[in-house]
């Protein structure tokens, strides 16, 4: 995979209406995520997993809505989190446990997806990892956890497949996909696919290729099935956090607190947990703060 960013998701149906499938590369996203919450080696690929689940998640059930994904170990405080935006931006961050060695790790990994709609209210499915504790630190523990909500939660019969590739620290390449069976499938179509997704198991592989982008995986699943293309829309790494943002998130300190902030001159120096961008935020800035509660 070069470095032209080509992050790009791509949306199609087969003409005989069986089967809807959905194609992203995420490279760039991925890669901007990782530096900034600056993951490594296992909890980099997951990271990086996720937040292409969170993407593929929000394009196939709620393209116009942010779409929260989060990952964590039962018994550890570590965390993994995505959130994927109806722009095509997504940002994400990563919470260490104790130790790090201990994040999703050991058995019960649970998989909580979230959605925004309109009016404030959050529609959210968790699920727990299938086989994540027989087999913790294989590969596929993401797409495993994305299959399941999408069947459990969803009740909607779906193949995922998410992967980051990473040489050392780098992130080569970043992608995945989501074929999703349709209610008027006939059991010969869907013998084809289930052969064609067997054969397709090493989604790493494919992302390898140099020409590797989203129309290519999409050739790739439907090779053979009349399909149409419905959509393709741009995908990028970016945090929608600013100065005036930053400056309310401060409002939900005590007010005796803010009032302190006020009284001193000190610059508070704030930065955001997703982009690690620097804020400074002048006390008469939170003044605004005390008059409106
Ligand atoms: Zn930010």
């Amino acid at each position: 995979m070069g470095t032209a960013s080509g992050d790009r998701v791509v949306r199609s149906i087969t003409d005989d209406g069986a089967f809807r499938v959905i194609t992203a590369m995420t490279t760039e996203t991925v890669r901007g995520a990782v530096a900034a919450q600056e993951a490594h080696g296992d909890i980099a690929r997951r990271f990086g997993e996720l937040m292409t689940g969170a993407i593929l998640i929000r394009e196939a059930m709620a393209p116009a809505l942010r779409v929260q994904g989060i990952l964590k170990g039962k018994r550890s405080r570590g965390s993994l989190v995505a959130d994927s935006n109806p722009d095509g931006t997504s940002r994400g961050l990563v919470n260490f446990g104790s130790k790090h060695g201990e994040l999703l790790l050991g058995d019960g990994v649970l998989l909580q997806m979230m959605r925004s709609l309109p009016g404030g209210t959050i529609h959210q499915g968790v699920i727990e990892v299938p086989g994540s504790a027989s087999d913790p630190a294989a590969g596929g523990v993401v797409s495993r956890a994305l299959m399941a909500y999408m069947q459990d939660s969803e009740q909607i019969v779906s193949t995922i497949a998410v992967a980051t590739l990473l040489d050392g620290d780098r992130v080569v390449a970043a992608g995945g996909y989501i074929v999703q069976l349709l209610p008027e499938i006939e059991r010969g179509p869907l013998m084809i696919m289930t052969e064609r997704l067997q054969a397709f198991e090493a989604l790493e592989e494919a992302l390898a290729r140099p020409e590797a982008s989203p129309d290519t995986l999409m050739d790739e699943l439907l090779y053979g099935f009349p399909f149409t293309r419905l959509e393709t829309s741009p995908l990028s790494f970016a945090c929608h956090c600013s100065q005036a943002r930053v400056v309310e998130s401060l409002s939900t300190l005590p007010r005796g607190d803010i009032e302190d902030l006020v009284k001193g001159d000190d610059v508070l120096d704030i930065t955001c947990d997703y982009c690690r961008k620097d804020y400074q935020v002048p006390p008469m800035q939170l003044k605004p703060l005390l008059t409106t509660n």
